[in-house]
Order: C-alpha cells, then sequence, then structure tokens
C-alpha cells in the first residue's frame, strides 16, 4: 500500500536488532485515516473468506483490526496480555506469544464466549517478524474449534522468518506494505506486486 510506504520511509526509525519504530502512526499516535484505508484494503483481499470475526492482540493490533472488523460488519476480539479478575480460568483459552519487540514470553488469553467453533477468522496485527504473535492467535482460534481464514499485516518484515513459516502452514498472508532489509538503518521495500 503506497501510503503505508510513504509513512514507513518518512517517520519510519530504524533501531538494533531490527527494530522498527513507528510510534508516529501505528504504535503510540495513531493515524487514524491510515488504518480506515488499511482496513478497506484487507476487506478487498479477504472479503469472499467469510469472514465472521476479526482476532488481533492488544495493543497495537487493536486500530488496524478495529477498522477491519467496520469494513466486514463482524466483531473485533482481542487477545488481552492480563486477566482481568472478572475472567475466570475455566471460562478462556490461553496461550503463550514470545514477543519480538521485548524478548519476553506472554500469556495471552481470550474468553470463551468471543470465539465459537463456527468462527471463520481473520487474524490481523500491526507487525510480522517471526509469526510467534499469529502463530499464538491461532492456537487459540483451534482451541475454540474455529478456522484461521486469513492474516493481514500492517508491515511485514520479509527478511524474517514469519512469512514463510505461516506460509508453510497453509495460511493466505496480506501484508500491506513488505520490507525487504533495515540494512545500515535505511528502509528498503520488496516489489510490490
Ligand atoms: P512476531 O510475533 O511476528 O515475531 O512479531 C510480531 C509482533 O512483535 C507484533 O505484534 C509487533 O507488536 C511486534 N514487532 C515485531 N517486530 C516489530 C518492529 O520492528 N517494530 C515494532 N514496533 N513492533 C514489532
Amino acid at each position: 500500500m503506497k501510503l503505508l510506504q510513504e509513512m514507513v520511509l518518512k517517520h519510519g526509525k530504524v533501531f538494533p536488532n531490527n527494530v522498527l519504530k513507528v510510534d508516529s502512526f501505528v504504535n503510540h499516535q495513531i493515524d487514524a485515516p491510515l488504518m480506515k484505508a488499511a482496513g478497506d484494503a484487507f476487506f478487498d483481499y479477504f472479503k469472499n473468506k467469510g469472514v465472521t470475526k476479526v482476532l488481533t492482540i492488544e495493543a497495537s493490533g487493536i486500530a488496524p483490526a478495529l477498522m477491519t472488523a467496520l469494513c466486514f460488519g463482524v466483531p473485533m476480539v482481542f487477545a488481552k496480555k492480563t486477566q482481568p479478575s472478572t475472567l475466570k480460568k475455566d471460562t478462556l483459552y490461553e496461550t503463550e506469544v514470545f514477543s519480538f519487540t521485548k524478548n519476553v514470553v506472554s500469556r495471552v488469553i481470550l474468553s470463551k464466549e468471543y470465539l465459537t467453533s463456527d468462527d471463520k477468522v481473520l487474524i490481523i496485527d500491526d507487525f510480522l517478524a517471526n509469526g510467534g504473535a499469529v502463530i499464538g492467535l491461532d492456537d487459540l482460534v483451534k482451541q475454540a474449534g474455529a478456522q484461521t481464514v486469513g492474516v493481514g499485516i500492517l508491515i511485514e518484515k520479509s527478511f524474517q522468518d514469519g512469512r514463510k513459516k505461516l506460509e508453510d502452514n497453509g495460511f493466505d498472508v496480506r501484508s500491506l506494505c513488505r520490507i525487504a532489509s533495515l540494512d545500515d538503518g535505511k528502509i528498503c521495500f520488496e516489489n510490490e506486486e
């Protein structure tokens, strides 16, 4: 998506360990028109998949996931990283996700109420690095007996393992901006199809 590429080039900052900081429009301050455009793009690509629910992980996936859910006219649900006292253990699905940026494993949870065996789930996230977040979310989908019908990503770092891992597992992955390298602090994109 041209608009996203332009914003990544203009505002993205490369940090050590191949971390791209996009706090000014995705991860801290959020550009609402950009998120709406992302939702439209994901709808356009996945519209024939029978999506009944959009799933993401808090916090940064929520904005693009919500805009996507609005386009599909379905609910958006997000996996939580902390368990509220109102959610009892036997009422939730849980899994573990390795955080690429924080280098820790977190337990994430989802209420059984919001994902059921007839759901066709579109997973949305802000970044794809090594695929841990998406694989964790898909594990929650599997626990519910539901089906992941697609994966939509704002920014994919194509030089990391995530896309290959997801494709090898049969996922249909649509990334709106694909980064070929961040070497020497320079952002280079994959050729857009
Ligand atoms: P994965 O699970 O695919 O290894 O990493 C994806 C998750 O890690 C995303 O949910 C995102 O929050 C975070 N992430 C991975 N790489 C980056 C990055 O370069 N910049 C930012 N801001 N977040 C990242």
